[in-house]
């Protein structure tokens, strides 16, 4: 499997990290050695000193496919999570300036945190509020309606480069309030009242 991440989605997020709004999703992967479940702690690596929080709505594949139409790309993906796009925003930000690729930064091991599964039945994921708690605290609000591309424009766009294949995730991208977390913090990605991860920084 693999994971396909979507950075810049949200205006007030780009705009946070001085970046411009994309008028095409800006697109980066993660290999599945980046995977952190049941959450699992994540372990602080020894190679940044800012690893910064970026909770995501997260869907996941389950049907092959290649160059998908944007109306047709609901079919294509039936569950859906919270999860959080560590980065290392030292790293990135070190990469960035040299024009260099972010992997260093984005797709290392425990990168990509996802919550439980659900099943998107009735759920509109085109207004879907949700928020990340740190130690119980507010540090991230957002709703799917203020993605520059919804999930479904994602689709069509990754799948005319990559064939998607089922069990492959896409992360949609974060709302503004990124930030650092430190050893001991406590993450908790909700919505409503349903908690889809929980999980201790160490
Ligand atoms: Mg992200």
């Amino acid at each position: 499997m693999k994971i396909i991440c979507i950075g810049r989605n949200y205006g007030a997020h780009a705009k946070e990290l001085g970046n411009e709004v994309p008028d095409k999703p800006v697109i980066f992967c993660k290999p599945d050695t980046a995977l952190l479940k049941h959450n699992e702690p994540f372990y602080i690596p020894d190679f940044s000193k800012d690893i910064h929080h970026e909770i995501e709505v997260v869907v996941k594949i389950d049907k092959m496919g290649k160059s998908i139409a944007p109306q047709f790309a609901h079919k294509y993906y039936s569950e859906f999570t919270l999860g959080v796009d560590f980065t290392a925003r030292d790293l990135q930000s070190e990469l960035k300036s040299k024009g260099l690729p972010w992997e260093l930064a984005k797709a290392f091991d425990h990168s990509a945190v996802v919550g439980d599964f659900l099943k998107i039945d009735g759920t509109d994921l085109n207004n879907y509020e949700f928020t990340l708690l740190k130690n119980n605290a507010v540090v991230q609000q957002g709703n799917t309606k203020d993605m520059l591309f919804n999930i479904d424009a994602i689709i069509s766009f990754v799948s005319h480069y990559f064939t998607l294949k089922t069990g492959d995730l896409i992360f949609t991208g974060t709302p503004a309030g990124v930030g650092a977390v430190s050893i001991g913090d406590c993450l908790i990605g909700k919505s409503g009242h349903v908690e889809f991860f929980n999980f201790e920084v160490k």
